[in-house]
């Protein structure tokens, strides 16, 4: 589904990525891990068009993509989760909700999709008059997801969804996002918590200085010394 090819992406002349490949099948939950500064989230605005590459190919179902917009690659089928603090603030939880929709027309269809998320978000439905700011920081990560699910993505990228929560929401929102691959999405996730990020996923690479140093099904990396010992504390 996704094909991310000799991918170099740079600030300035600060080379953030190093040739990058790595790629997404269709069903799959993929986990990028890595330390601070490895170039994680530099992939995932890479991929949403949000920062451009200097070279290398990003295909989305064979198609590139590496140099459209933003709004279409939401378009395609791509949207991306940010951190649960880049929820609009200010604004209700309904309208969060409805933003995430905002390029589609089909009203009857939007409503079966607030549904869709009032189901796997009960506590949402419960404050969707409430503004985004007083919620926690696990109801924010809620509504940062809900607001992707809203656009009806084949691929949803996630950028560290555990930051910052407690545990039990860590948990909450693992189920979660398991639940959402279940039901069809495609997920691409990038995490600092290694544990988890692993433990759902069918595979994952390690990031290091902007390479990937090693690849494997989420088993393997959990098993393997390297993994155990610069990100698991082993
Ligand atoms: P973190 O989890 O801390 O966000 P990361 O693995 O996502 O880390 P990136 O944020 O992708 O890493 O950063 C990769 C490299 O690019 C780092 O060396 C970082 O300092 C640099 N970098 C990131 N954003 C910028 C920017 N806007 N300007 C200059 N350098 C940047």
């Amino acid at each position: 589904m996704l094909k991310v090819k000799d991918l170099s992406v740079y600030y300035g002349v600060i080379q953030a990525t190093k040739e990058i490949n790595f790629d997404v099948q269709e069903g799959e939950i993929v986990s990028l891990i890595g330390a601070n500064g490895a170039g994680k989230s530099t992939v995932l605005k890479a991929i949403s068009g949000l920062h451009r590459p200097k070279s290398g190919e990003i295909l989305f179902n064979d198609r590139p993509i590496q140099k459209d917009s933003t709004r279409k690659i939401v378009q395609l089928g791509i949207s991306q989760v940010p951190e649960g603090r880049h929820v609009f603030k200010g604004m209700t939880v309904m309208e969060n909700l409805e933003m995430g929709a905002f390029l589609r027309k089909d009203k009857s269809e939007i409503q079966k999709d607030l549904k869709m998320v009032f189901d796997r978000f009960p506590v949402l439905e419960e404050r969707k008059k409430q503004d985004t700011a007083t919620l926690s920081g696990g109801e924010q990560q809620m509504v940062a997801m809900g607001r992707a699910l809203m656009s009806r993505p084949k691929l949803l990228l996630l950028d560290e969804p555990s930051m910052g929560l407690a545990p039990l929401f860590i948990k909450e929102i693992f189920n979660i996002i398991q639940m959402i691959n279940n039901q069809g999405t495609t997920v691409l996730l990038i995490e600092q918590n290694a544990k988890v990020a692993l433990e759902i996923a069918h595979r994952g690479y390690v990031l290091e200085t902007g390479k990937v140093v090693q690849t494997g099904t989420g088993k393997e990396l959990l098993a393997s010394d390297e993994v155990q010992k610069a990100y698991l504390g082993g």
